[in-house]
């Protein structure tokens, strides 16, 4: 079955991990719900671009995910969700006795509570539908740890359990729960971490890529957002029917260590 005609809703894909995988899934004749918090003329137009170079209907819905309510009212406002891409994401680098209460608020909100609420709306949808996808962009975080990154370890490890959870209340039916759990991969939330890390560690850029970040991703390179849309339209093809419940990592190698 091919998924020409089907329609996704990326969240947190005006940018990164979240572009690339709309670009993937726009490609293969997916319409697109493109989504992030801000509601500028450039994001409208980002989709109506990707729309026109990929003969598919792409809109743009703002929805700040950080609010359960938004969270649910973009999957409402989609009105059909046949792929659901939970990717949004963001990230702070501190100690856990000095994190900020309110970085770690967000953090577990945008990170993992925002996939709750996207997926209790898409559930439904995707049921009356016959047919679904939920792909949850976690981390090798997900499944591993660093330092000074609680919230964000705890939130991607919550959206692989999550993840399993979702996959087994649908295992009986045509529906399938996959989390992909990337490693480095060079956007704009990991040029963000880049002069926190230099800080922290005393170094220079080129130091932190190939002694702080590379150094747990034994390729040696980034994973690229594209690699990531394969993956997800993988994950929506018939060779996938039977893949729910588990995790794929995109990490060059990371978690083998
Ligand atoms: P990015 O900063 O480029 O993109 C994050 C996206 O989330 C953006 O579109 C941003 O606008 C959106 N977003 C942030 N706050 C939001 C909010 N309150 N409401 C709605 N949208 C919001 O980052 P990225 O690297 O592309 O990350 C995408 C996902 O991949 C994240 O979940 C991240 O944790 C995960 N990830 C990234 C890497 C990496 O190395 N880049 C590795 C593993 C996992």
């Amino acid at each position: 079955m091919s998924i020409k005609g089907k329609t996704a809703v990326v969240t947190g894909s005006n940018s990164g991990i979240g572009l690339g995988i709309v670009e993937e899934l726009a490609k293969a004749g997916v319409n697109v719900v493109l989504n992030s918090f801000t509601d500028r003329d450039e994001d409208h137009a980002l989709a109506e671009k990707i729309g026109k170079e990929h003969g598919v209907t792409a809109r743009y819905i703002k929805a700040d995910l950080s609010k359960g309510e938004e969270a649910r009212a973009l999957v409402e406002q989609a009105g059909t969700c046949d792929i659901l891409v939970n990717n949004a994401g963001i990230q702070h680098v501190a100690p856990i006795d000095e994190f900020p209460v309110d970085k770690w608020n967000a953090i577990i909100a945008i990170n993992m509570n925002s996939a709750f609420h996207t997926t209790a709306v898409a559930l439904p949808m995707m049921r009356k539908a016959g047919w679904g996808r939920v792909v949850n962009i976690a981390s090798a975080h997900g499944l591993t740890a660093s330092p000074y990154k609680s919230a964000y370890v705890s939130a991607k490890h919550g959206v692989v359990g999550m993840t399993k959870v979702v996959a087994l209340e649908t295992a009986q039916e045509p529906i399938t729960a996959n989390a992909i759990c990337p490693g480095y991969v060079l956007t704009p939330l990991v040029e963000a971490q880049i002069p926190d890390t230099m800080k922290e560690y005393n170094m220079s850029r080129e130091d932190v890529i190939k002694k702080v970040m590379l150094e747990r991703q034994p390729s040696k390179e980034f994973a690229t957002v594209e690699q990531l849309g394969g993956v997800v339209v993988f994950l929506c093809s018939p060779a996938a029917d039977q893949i729910t419940g588990t995790t794929i990592s995109v990490d060059g190698g990371w978690t083998a260590l």
